[in-house]
């Protein structure tokens, strides 16, 4: 088994049918990622300031002893490996103050030595080197899940982490004094079983968490927001009525302008391989309740040889403009088989 990550132009269909599972097609295929087996986990879109066709998509590679992150260039090409341990969910933030300049990063929760890594991304070079000021390990059981919250009035930078046991625990990340990244836990909680995708809304101050075989859960972001159960909100469920199968796994966020654009979630079904909304993606409003809009799924593009995608984990999207090929954005999934 190898694994893949794709590339889909985004585009908007110009009604929503209830129900309906819409079908779409990538037109770039990365080649695999250097390990085999069930090795790529998660991938990200780092838009380049000035020149959007110089962005590079950043997937993660959980080898074991080998493991580490991969940066492609817009058409799949690897620009960079970069070693350090078997990387998991990852997640990109802009504009991170250390030392006197603003610099976006790149950060995975790495299961070898469970700890936060962050990685700056240069903007010349376009490739990944380690900001950490030393290795900053989580105490909860391994960095499973993993997303950065950024605070849009102080731009104070936070890390997410999670494991299987479904613990959360949140990281508060500052300049160590040197221009290197540290970090200290400010909060933690527990949401119930097994959780691994997240992400969080910076503009509404929200935390989307999946618990795999349950449901969607939306949190607050900050360091003194509730943690009870009741005061969650659930998103969307595995169970009936939902638009969502075990498990739930990578979640992302396109934003737009005013408050608008969507939660995107991947409904992996790997516990239910014929479920009609196995290899799915559900597509929620950002604000609001986050309605659910539509699901759709990636299926093979033959004229360009790229097949399908199954065994959905993580997923990346932006709402920039990346050129031709991409003029509203890219998303992009990882594929786990042929
Ligand atoms: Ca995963
Ligand atoms: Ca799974
Ligand atoms: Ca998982
Ligand atoms: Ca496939
Ligand atoms: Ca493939």
């Amino acid at each position: 088994m190898r694994c893949w990550f794709v590339f889909v132009a985004v585009f908007f269909a110009p009604a929503c049918i209830a129900g309906a599972v819409y079908e779409v097609q990538a037109t770039i295929e990365t080649a695999p990622v250097p390990h085999s087996g069930d090795r790529a986990d998660d991938a990200k879109v780092w838009v380049h300031p000035t020149e959007p066709v110089l962005s590079v998509v950043i997937g993660s590679d959980k080898d074991d002893d080998e493991g580490g992150l991969i940066v492609y260039d817009l058409e799949g090409r690897q620009l960079q490996f970069v070693g350090g341990g078997k990387m998991n969910n990852i997640d990109v933030r802009y504009n991170v103050l250390l030392g006197a300049e603003e610099i976006d990063v790149v950060g995975a929760g790495n299961r070898t030595d469970n700890t936060i890594a962050v990685f700056r991304i240069d903007r010349q070079s376009r490739t990944l080197t380690d900001v950490t000021a030393r290795k900053i390990a989580v105490n909860i059981e391994e960095a499973y899940g993993f997303c950065f919250y950024q605070n849009r009035r102080s731009g104070k930078l936070y890390a997410f982490v999670n494991d299987k046991n479904g613990e959360v625990e949140q990281w508060e990340l500052f300049d160590d004094g040197t221009g290197r990244l540290d970090g200290r836990a400010v909060r933690r909680f527990d949401v119930g079983s097994q959780t691994e995708g997240m992400v969080a809304d910076d503009e509404y101050g929200w935390l989307y968490v999946g618990e795999e075989d349950v449901a969607i859960w939306r949190y607050g972001a900050e360091p003194d927001d509730p943690t009870d159960k009741a005061s969650r909100y659930r998103v969307d469920t595995t169970g009936s009525g939902g638009h969502i199968v075990a498990d739930v796994e990578g979640m992302t966020i396109y934003y737009a302008s005013d408050g608008r654009g969507y939660v995107i979630a991947s409904s992996q079904g790997e516990d239910h391989s014929g479920h009609s909304l196995a290899n799915t993606f559900a597509v929620y409003e950002r604000g609001g309740n986050n309605a659910f809009v539509a699901s759709f799924r990636i299926i093979s593009n033959d004229a360009l040889g790229i097949d399908g995608v199954s065994n959905t984990d993580g997923i990346g999207v932006t709402s920039a403009p990346l050129g031709p090929a991409f003029p509203y954005g890219v998303f992009v999934a990882q594929d786990g088989s042929p």
